[in-house]
């Protein structure tokens, strides 16, 4: 690199074969969209979005493997040749005999935790995500995020924020008692948290306090490519082993998993259950039949399996994985130098924006996190999403929570440099005129999961 490029581009380990155009909606086109929208994001239509980083969930493009995969779709009701390979690539990555497929993540945690937790179940994690927290207390059951507490400090270098505080979880399981922790989940990488690893050495922990109560562990595996990229990069001892074996270091210390292959599957659509406990599986199965389909599609398009199987392996790819990692620092090292204050070290999926130092005029009830959100979106038709006591309400495992983040999600595979940049661009301009941002106040507040639906007002 020269002085002309004072930070490393992330080369893009993959060219060009089809492109979609990007909509440029005007300022005026942009007011009137958030109008009609309430003020929330999700309520947007996808062409009045300039840069989508809402979310990386399905949101990325597919390789033209996968592509080609879909055209093998073997499109059978029972007894799929692709449900076939797809079983046999989730156990030979994972080591778990059981594989239940599901269309996406949140059914696969409708299967589980539908089927081991009762009402007055507690379910620790390390932070749960906004769906996982839905399906825990869906059951009358109770979330508890036990992360370390760096975990909550955005300013702190801690290499792993995602791990678990052992001395919390060995106090919950003692004083919970026999019978009331159907399972313990472990989350890869720490979404809600910024996107943050979990050590083996931690996770080894989890699973010994875990063996010596008797209760299973499971990964929430979205992430795990990820995962186990940060793990080789800042774990001493892992450096030399590939994505895959990292992967399985995890996977034999724990009783089963649930996956959304819309993250490190690389694919649009679909997910899984999977578990060595065949009792569960003959359950799991069942509960699939009624809510997702038969065992051999589980909601999906035979086709979708395919692609998952093709999806699941490219995650891998060290020059996928670094090139991923490097597009986040990327547009990490360009905030930094417009003074930017996000939540520190960056993850694996994004840039986390720390709100708290970012809008400091605001109070808790102005939901300075959307106000920002939807200034992002006013400024230059960037998309992203509230992750704070929006997502999180006042319920449950949310009630320790005190991190205020607006989360730039980086779709996999889909943005080039410049796009960043530009992103770079947008949120320097917001934070420059920051002090002039006013609060939002909620309309509409639904039940459940409030930041897909709520609307709101300027105040
Ligand atoms: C996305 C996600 C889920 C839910 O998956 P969906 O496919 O969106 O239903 C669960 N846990 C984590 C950590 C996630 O990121």
């Amino acid at each position: 690199m020269t002085e002309l490029s004072p930070r490393p581009l992330p080369f893009e380990p993959y060219k060009t074969k089809v492109v979609e155009r990007i909509p440029n909606p005007s300022r005026e086109d942009r007011e009137r969209a958030l109008e009609r929208a309430h003020y929330n994001l999700f309520n947007l239509r996808s062409e009045e979005v300039r840069i989508d980083l809402l979310t990386d969930s399905g949101t990325g493009a597919m390789s033209d493997q996968q592509w080609a995969a879909l055209m093998l779709g073997d499109e059978s009701y029972a007894g799929s040749r692709n449900f076939a390979h797809f079983e046999e690539t989730v156990r030979s990555l994972t080591g778990f005999p059981y594989i239940v497929p599901a269309h996406q993540g949140r059914a696969a945690e409708n299967l589980l935790f539908s089927s081991v937790c009762r009402p007055g179940s507690i379910v620790p994690n390390n932070m749960h995500f906004d769906t996982t927290q839905a399906h825990v207390l869906h059951q009358g059951a109770t979330p508890v995020n036990l992360a370390v507490p760096e975990a909550y400090d955005p300013v702190s270098d801690f290499p792993f924020k995602g791990n678990v505080d052992l001395a919390a979880l060995e106090r919950l399981l003692r004083e919970a008692g026999p019978g009331k922790i159907p399972l313990i989940m472990v989350t890869v990488t720490n979404n809600t948290g910024g996107g943050q690893p979990v050590s083996l050495e931690n996770f080894q922990g989890v699973a010994r306090v875990a063996a010596d109560y008797h209760v299973p562990v499971y990964l929430d595996m979205c992430r795990w490519a990820e995962n186990a990229y940060l793990v080789r990069e800042r774990e001493p001892g892992l450096g030399g082993r590939t994505i895959p074996d990292i992967g399985r270091a995890f996977f034999d210390l724990a009783a089963g998993a649930t996956m959304s292959a819309k993250k490190d599957g690389l694919v649009n659509i679909g997910g899984f259950v999977a578990t060595r406990d065949e009792p569960l599986a003959e359950r799991l199965k069942e509960a699939l039949i009624l809510y997702e389909g038969f065992p051999t599609y589980g909601g999906l398009a035979r086709r979708d399996l395919e692609a998952i199987s093709v999806g699941l392996t490219e995650a891998t790819q060290l020059d996928y994985l670094e090139h991923r990692i490097a597009q986040v620092r990327y547009l990490a090292a360009l905030l930094e130098e417009a003074g930017v204050p996000f939540f520190h070290p960056v993850g694996g999926h994004g840039i986390y924006l720390d709100v708290r130092r970012f809008l400091p005029h605001l109070g808790d009830d102005d939901l300075a996190g959307q106000a920002l959100v939807v200034e992002l979106y006013r400024e230059g038709g960037v998309r992203s999403v509230e992750v704070g006591a929006l997502m999180f309400g006042t319920e449950g495992a949310a009630a320790s929570r005190s991190l205020e983040l607006v989360r730039l999600a980086i779709p996999r595979r889909v943005y080039s440099a410049s796009h960043l940049a530009y992103v770079a661009d947008v949120v320097g301009r917001v934070y420059a005129r920051r002090t002039e941002i006013r609060g939002l106040r909620m309309t509409y507040r639904p039940e459940r999961m409030p930041h897909f639906t709520a609307r709101f007002a300027p105040k």
